[in-house]
């Protein structure tokens, strides 16, 4: 007998689950890890694209367990096969719906209805755009947000990142490896990212940075041609010709399904009442749709931790110390 034979619960057709848990990076699966030891029914609905930031990263150096490091995908690989040991059942489709002003709640999914007893969002954030002119044109055409899926396509080419914090310096380093000039381009004089990340970017002699400048147009037909760029300290204009754009300037919470229902701040992150509780009694939230401070996969693990927890103890099941 394996592990997910003695954990899975599964309602019977039509009645609800003990949790629905919608979303699939680290605040999601660490939660399901929990509430299915803790004999919870647990539904992941998971989004098309599962796994959160991590899958779109490489190397993570700062999770506990893994002295070497780990590639991001693997990282939601191992968590998901985690989750799923333990009888949580990953349904790979986007939450269309959430009507949570009824008990149980319904939620919509691929046009299928699941309803559930108590939910969990940990939905995330996804990439802020820069919203100048050309950018929405070009993406997926020289204009991109994800360093590790596009570098390759910069073999040899002339690149510039824009942002000043942990993703656009990662960025950087990744497009060394392909990219024959990167340029990192930060409106300010100083980098948000940390300082092991800045040493390693300084460190490089393929990466020259613009300080205090901004990108106001992208510029290209069918491809990226020229970015046009001012700064802001001497109120200069001009051009670069390059091949490519990565915007890496942080990101907005994933809330828009919930608004309406759930209480958002005016940044659109989901207000917190008690630890973990939303202003919906039985709805619960974890990670980064959240959290605009601490954003580490850690940190949001452990958020998915204390969810996975509160919704046993609403449930009035026992939390398992194990
Ligand atoms: P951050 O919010 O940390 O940084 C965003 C950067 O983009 C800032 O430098 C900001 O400038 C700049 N920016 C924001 N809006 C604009 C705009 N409209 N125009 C131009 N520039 C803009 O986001 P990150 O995605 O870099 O990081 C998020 C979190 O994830 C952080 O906590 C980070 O530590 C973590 N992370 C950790 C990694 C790791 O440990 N390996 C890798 C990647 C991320 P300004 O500085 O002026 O505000």
């Amino acid at each position: 007998m394996t592990d997910k034979d003695i954990f899975t619960i599964k309602p019977k057709e039509g009645e609800a689950w003990d949790v629905v848990i919608i979303g699939s990076g680290p605040a999601a699966l660490t939660a399901a890890i929990y509430t299915t030891r803790g004999a919870a029914s647990t539904l992941i609905l998971g989004g098309e694209s599962w796994g959160g930031q991590l899958m779109l990263t490489t190397t993570v150096d700062n999770f506990p367990g893994f002295p070497d490091g780990i590639q991001g995908p693997d990282l939601m690989n191992l968590m998901r096969k985690q989750a799923e040991r333990f009888g949580a059942e990953f349904v790979q489709k986007n939450v269309e719906t959430a009507d949570l002003g009824k008990k149980p709640f319904e939620l919509i999914a691929d046009g299928k209805k699941y309803l559930s007893r108590t939910v969990i969002i940990s939905t995330g954030a996804s990439d802020k755009w820069l919203a100048i002119p050309g950018e929405k044109e070009l993406v997926g055409r020289g204009v991109s947000t994800c360093a590790p899926c596009d570098a390759p396509f910069f073999k040899n080419k002339k690149v510039a990142v824009i942002g000043g914090g942990d993703s656009a310096l990662t960025e950087a380093l990744v497009l060394t490896k392909y990219a024959t000039e990167v340029f990192i381009i930060h409106r300010r004089d100083q980098f948000r990212a940390s300082a092991a990340m800045q040493q390693k970017v300084l460190d490089n002699k393929n990466i020259k940075i613009l300080w205090n400048t901004e990108v106001t147009e992208i510029v290209g037909k069918d491809k990226v041609e020229k970015i046009l760029i001012k700064s802001n300290k001497e109120n200069t204009s001009g051009e670069m010709v390059l091949d490519g754009v990565f915007v890496a300037i942080g990101h907005v919470p994933e809330s828009r399904v919930f608004k309406g229902h759930i209480e958002l701040d005016e940044k659109g992150y989901i207000k917190v009442n008690d630890h973990t509780k939303t202003n919906i009694e039985g709805v619960f939230v974890a990670g980064e749709v959240h959290d605009q401070h601490y954003k580490q996969a850690i940190t949001t693990a452990g958020f998915g931790c204390m969810a996975g927890m509160d919704v046993l103890r609403y449930l009035d099941k026992s939390v398992p110390s194990w």
